[in-house]
């Protein structure tokens, strides 16, 4: 992605401090994903073992306006307008946790239709989708994106560690109800985890259900970022090419994307550092590489006043050195 001069804090707009709606930050699925973060951090209904925010403490299943629609679209609002043409590709709710959690998602997703032409995604978990407002809600989007990492309810208690009434018979059942009514692109997305769903067994399951299902696509994503829990490891190379082979021709491996994240609409280093990795833990050449209108010494003496001010914390995975919001339960 080539970066417009503009980007570096010049734009209208760049002046107000946004606190829900971040980048572009570059996705493979999504191109240049301006992001909407309808909940706080972290609210969700699954406690992923993968999950790069950390552990869900506690486990929250209630929807509710977890922060009001007219500021989330203030800020729609305003990034659109700070962005030329072609900067943006999509406007996607990827939240701190589940996004359909928020009661408003229906109206938000509408709303912001209303404001532009670009389509709007949703990344989800899928779990509430056996709701039929759910559904309807989520009808109003370009892109749907739900998970499906187990073939049964085992491993689907093993890997997403649900709230206790979310079966995987109702994550199955909501999933292809939504299919039934849905026109837009239906994108599932496969988190494999190593020893866990890299098995024939288990890739058989989630194949028989993904045909059930018939999304448009499948997305085969692995566990880079911290996980939730230390022991999670991406599948060798063996079990990715079995993955593969077994989720047939729609399915497609996504590789983390490169590309420059936008952090123009914050006026403080800290602001800048704080929003990003609230929702996207960094690796730390990514972050420096990211904050590039910052010298380095100045990163590191904000990462350095965020740490003592219980703001961040570094992570170590895979051997590379993460940072993320301090809140984030990483044992
Ligand atoms: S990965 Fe997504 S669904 Fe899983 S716990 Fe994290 S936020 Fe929730």
């Amino acid at each position: 992605m080539t970066r417009h001069p503009v980007q570096q804090g010049e734009r209208a707009g760049a002046n107000h401090k946004m606190d829900l709606v971040f980048g572009p930050v570059p996705s493979r699925r999504l191109g240049k994903s301006l992001g909407i973060d309808p909940i706080s951090l972290k609210t969700c209904n699954w406690n992923c073992v993968y999950c790069q925010l950390g552990r869900t403490v506690p486990l929250v299943n209630e929807r509710r306006e977890y922060v009001p629609r007219e500021k989330i679209l203030a800020e729609v609002r305003q990034a659109l307008t700070a962005h030329a043409p072609g900067e943006i590709d999509w406007v996607t709710f990827v939240g701190s946790g589940e996004p359909t959690l928020h009661i408003g998602l229906g109206r938000l997703i509408r709303q912001v239709k209303a404001m532009t032409d670009l389509p709007v995604a949703v990344i989800t978990n899928g779990s509430q989708l056996y709701l039929p407002q759910v559904r309807q809600e989520l009808s109003a989007a370009d892109a749907v994106l739900p998970t499906l990492d187990a073939s049964n309810a085992q491993l689907y208690r093993k890997i997403n560690r649900p709230w206790p009434r979310l079966t995987f018979e109702r994550l199955l059942d909501g999933l292809t109800a939504f299919r039934q009514v849905y026109h837009g692109q239906l994108w599932i997305e496969v988190m494999l985890v190593k020893g866990l769903n890299d098995t024939e067994d288990a890739l058989r399951g989630i194949a028989a259900a993904l045909q059930r299902i018939e999304p448009d696509q499948v997305h085969i994503n692995l566990p880079i970022r911290p996980p939730a829990e230390p022991w999670v490891q991406p599948p060798d190379e063996t079990g990715l090419m079995r993955a593969t082979a077994i989720l047939g021709d729609i399915a497609q491996v996504v590789h983390p994307a490169r590309g420059i994240f936008d952090l123009s609409g914050h006026n403080t280093l800290v602001d800048a550092i704080v929003s990003i990795i609230t929702r996207h833990p960094m690796r730390e050449d990514e972050l420096v590489r990211a904050l590039e209108r910052w010298t380095p010494g100045q990163v590191e003496e904000a990462l350095q006043a965020l740490i003592a001010s219980g703001q961040a914390q570094r992570v170590e995975c895979h051997g590379a050195r993460f940072w993320s919001a301090a809140v984030s339960h990483h044992p």
